[in-house]
């Protein structure tokens, strides 16, 4: 397995000192998504085909929708919806003459086959798990490469459990065995200290709001709420 190494955008994630520093890179790499559909390339005809083609899930088409571009949404939309209709616009007419039960069962089928395949695909979606799958790849091979990276990545604080099972995955398809216990090892590692190292600042946060705690110094732990979230949830887990 070889993809494109993205050195320099994984070693300013770690050096952020954030809880996923995978969950960084997957925002900026949803930001960058979401402003290539709704930038000029909108304007590029083989753009709108690929839009007509796959569109967007749900969560992307708010995600280009809220991207302040109403000039880009509205062509994008206008051309997505041509297709739906252009796809649809015969099964739809002859429904709303037709009386025969078994006539109606079979055109509501194919409306309801062509929606379902007009709402399955995602370009940015897509365009975040190529990115994605180059991150878990760099990481993996700078593990090996480069020691100080090696060194950055047993002090970091961890992945949130999203992008630690992606890591795992990606270890697995990348390397053999001697180098697959060798990182799996080191992963565990960093994984077991991070759990434990947030269960102990949400417990004290849960202790602080005892009365008896109140005097006591907080140790950092004021939002060790909220960093627990992001660890179980992920907070650049825009895509699916
Ligand atoms: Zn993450
Ligand atoms: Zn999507």
């Amino acid at each position: 397995m070889k993809l494109k190494l993205e050195t320099i955008p994984v070693w300013d994630a770690f050096a952020a000192g954030v809880q996923c520093p995978l969950c960084l890179l997957m925002e900026a790499s949803h930001r960058d998504a979401v402003s290539y559909y709704t930038g000029s390339s909108v304007m590029h005809p083989e753009t709108r085909q690929e839009v007509n083609r796959t569109g967007f899930c749900p969560t992307h088409w708010k995600s280009i929708l809220g991207s302040g571009s109403a000039q880009s949404v509205a062509l994008l939309s206008h051309t997505f919806l041509l297709e739906t209709m252009g796809k649809t616009g015969k099964a739809l007419e002859t429904l709303s003459g037709e009386t025969k039960v078994k006539r109606v069962k079979k055109l509501a089928g194919e409306v309801t086959s062509v929606l379902e395949k007009r709402s399955e695909g995602c370009l940015v979606c897509d365009r975040m798990k190529e990115r994605r799958e180059r991150y878990l790849y760099t990481i993996i091979k700078l593990f090996f490469d480069d020691s100080e990276f090696r060194s950055t990545f047993l002090d970091s604080r961890g992945f949130c459990l999203y992008h630690t099972q992606d890591l795992f995955t990606m270890a697995q398809k990348m390397l053999r065995d001697s180098q697959y216990i060798e990182f799996i090892k080191n992963l565990a590692i960093v994984t077991a200290a991070n759990l434990e190292r947030l269960e102990g600042e949400v417990l004290w946060m849960t202790q602080k709001y005892k009365s008896e705690n109140a005097d006591k110094p907080w140790n950092g732990c004021e939002n060790a709420h909220s960093r627990s979230v992001t660890a179980v949830t992920g907070e650049g887990r825009i895509y699916h």
